[in-house]
């Protein structure tokens, strides 16, 4: 199984952090101990003082495949979940400045919280999903503003990797990322449902 995460996916998010705007989609993975379930706690890491929250739609792919074509991309995936992308920013910075990989920086244990995966009855390009902090919501993202859309990912990704079963896509975060600290509270809702809950600690 492949956690694989696509950076910089929205124009408001790539801006807010002083990044261009990708004209191709920016690729990474995760591994697979990153990842949390079950509305797990996170640990706050030790080698870190910025930890950020980056909520995201993640889709889990049904079938393998590989350099899918535009056409066929949507049998690809049939279930979604809300997940957060955690990020220790600073440590990222350091990596980015220096051109180094960001792996240290955002493939670390536990840094790949998703909820239960539910089936993907909407439109991919009609999702609606929030993120709220401490009771408050920090970030409000609508599929519709992607710069690449899923099944874009879908094609780009098998171009390089094969898609396996159960392997998760990471699809890209709003605006409103932002720090969180020990004793903090994360939701992560799609729609009107509320599918994940994450406490650190
Ligand atoms: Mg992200």
């Amino acid at each position: 199984m492949k956690i694989i995460c696509i950076g910089r996916n929205y124009v408001d998010h790539a801006k807010e952090l002083n990044n261009p705007v990708p004209q191709q989609p920016l690729v990474f993975m995760k591994p697979p101990s990153a990842l949390l379930v079950n509305d797990k706690p996170l640990y706050y890491p030790e080698f870190t003082e910025d930890l950020h929250y980056e909520g995201e739609i993640v889709i889990k792919i049904c079938k393998n495949g590989r350099h899918v074509q535009k056409e066929f991309a949507r049998s690809y995936y049939d279930q979604i979940a809300f997940g957060f992308d955690f990020t220790a920013r600073d440590v990222q910075k350091k990596c980015k400045e220096k051109g180094h990989p960001w792996e240290i920086a955002k493939g670390f244990d536990n840094s790949a919280a998703i909820s239960k995966f539910i089936n993907l009855e909407l439109d991919p390009n009609d999702i609606r999903f929030k993120t709220v902090l401490n009771n408050e919501i920090v970030q409000e993202g609508h599929t519709a503003d992607l710069i690449f859309d899923f099944d874009f990912i879908i094609c780009y990704v098998s171009k390089y990797f094969k898609l396996q079963q159960g392997d998760m896509i990471f699809t890209g975060t709003p605006a409103g990322v932002g720090p969180v600290k020990i004793g903090d509270n994360l939701e992560g809702w799609i729609g009107s449902q509320k599918l994940i809950n994450c406490d650190i600690k």
